[in-house]
């Protein structure tokens, strides 16, 4: 069986893996991505990229490329069907991208791919991380593909693999929490919208939360919590989730599906993200509910820190002990996020009609203060998780 040496071995070529690799390519460090999937995924998933995450990807120079592809908006707003509750604006927020970037998860995971190829670096795709073997020096892999196995020795090995992350279990990494009792349902359709398409809007109503926002191309992206949601949900679905629980007198009408899912959620929190040579980031590390649109914001910015510390230590600009600052900074963060993802989706999924009246006036009051609003764009935005994104000097 082959052998092949590098620095860092990502294992999972999603959004983190490849936002890593770029970090890892533009500081010369040598390092090799594997993917169990012979191309990438192909589906929409994370919708929504926030002004923090475009401030830290603007370091691995896609920001600008990302911004074009994507749709803009300044507008999200909490509804109980037609009524707004609270209105959030992003175009004031301190950040040089002061907007809500709209855009599906497989055109960003392109874009990325894209410029890893451009900047050099590439992806060996089909090829799975069967046994990981972390010893003092060096941890070998072994993977398998159509042309064969081989084996990889590392001096790192960054799990970028997922919730089922095969690194995490490696590790002994506890991966702590609890699963969502309702199933999610995700679609993109086309429809005629009350709200046009430049309002991300999140709809409570006593029937459970939908999250409504408008894609590039005049798609829309329909999130909603659902009990015992059918496999794949089909439009008259789509139609009565929305009739039930956004707008009010049919104002909206479902005129075509392009892609639709049933999933299951669940927040969980690595109790570590390291051991030895052996890290996670991304939804090895961190998983929630996708109110809000965090995850995968949470997961790209953990790549960039954790890439700028691997090539800082690997050129001996810092003591192998900084390694440790990545999970002293991004767990924190993490657990920040799956706290605001836990209530909005409290908040939203609440039934009965007495605490469904208090959220109600609690979000009316909160809509008349400033320094509120503010906390929550800030909180929504990431910008109040920038400080644990920064490397100390
Ligand atoms: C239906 C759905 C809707 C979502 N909606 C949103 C949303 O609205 N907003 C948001 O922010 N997030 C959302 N997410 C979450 C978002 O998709 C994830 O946070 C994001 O994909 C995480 O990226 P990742 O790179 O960490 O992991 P993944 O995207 O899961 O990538 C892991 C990669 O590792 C590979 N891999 C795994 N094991 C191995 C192995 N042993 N060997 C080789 N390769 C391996 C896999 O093939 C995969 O390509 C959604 C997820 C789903 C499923």
């Amino acid at each position: 069986m082959q052998t092949i040496e590098t620095e860092v071995l990502i294992i999972g070529a999603g959004p983190t893996g490849l936002a890593l690799a770029i970090t890892l390519q533009q500081a010369g460090i040598r390092h090799l991505v594997v993917d169990k999937l012979a191309t990438g995924q192909n589906t929409s998933r994370a919708a929504v990229i926030h002004a923090h995450t475009l401030e830290v990807l603007d370091s691995i120079g896609v920001s600008q490329t990302l911004a074009d592809a994507g749709l803009k908006l300044v507008n999200f707003a909490y509804r109980d069907r037609s009524r707004a509750l609270l209105s959030l604006r992003f175009d004031a927020i301190p950040s040089r991208f002061p907007y809500l970037l709209m855009l599906p998860q497989d055109v960003t995971e392109r874009i990325l791919a894209a410029r890893l190829v451009s900047l050099g670096g590439s992806i060996a795709r089909g090829e799975t991380a069967l046994k990981i073997d972390p010893a003092e020096e060096s941890v070998t892999v072994t993977t398998s593909s159509a042309s064969g196995g081989r084996t990889i020795r590392a001096r790192y090995v960054v799990g970028a693999d997922g919730m089922h992350s095969l690194v995490r279990d490696t590790a002994g990494i506890g991966f702590e929490g609890a699963t969502y009792p309702e199933t999610f349902v995700l679609a993109d359709v086309q429809m005629e919208w009350p709200f046009g398409n430049t309002e991300v809007s999140l709809f409570f109503s006593p029937e459970g939360m939908v999250v409504v926002s408008p894609l590039p191309g005049g798609t829309y992206r329909v999130v909603a919590t659902l009990d015992n949601a059918p496999e794949k949900p089909q439009l008259e679905d789509i139609q009565r989730l929305i009739s039930r629980r956004g707008p009010r007198s049919g104002a909206a009408k479902i005129t075509g599906l392009t892609w639709s899912s049933r999933f299951r959620l669940h927040h969980r929190l690595a109790s570590s993200y390291r051991n030895g040579r052996l890290f996670i980031v991304g939804d090895a590390a961190h998983v929630h509910s996708p109110a809000g649109g965090q995850g995968m914001n949470c997961g790209l910015v953990d790549a960039c820190v954790l890439g700028q510390l691997l090539a800082e230590v690997l050129h001996d600009k810092r003591p192998e002990t900084a390694l440790d600052l990545y999970g002293q900074l991004r767990r924190p963060a993490a657990a920040k996020v799956l706290s605001l993802a836990g209530r909005l989706t409290w908040m939203a999924t609440l039934k009965g009609e007495g605490s469904r009246f208090v959220r109600n006036s609690v979000f009316t009051a909160a809509n008349q203060l400033s320094p509120v609003k503010g906390k929550m764009q800030m909180d929504l935005s990431g910008l109040s998780r920038q400080d644990l994104s920064v490397l100390p000097q």
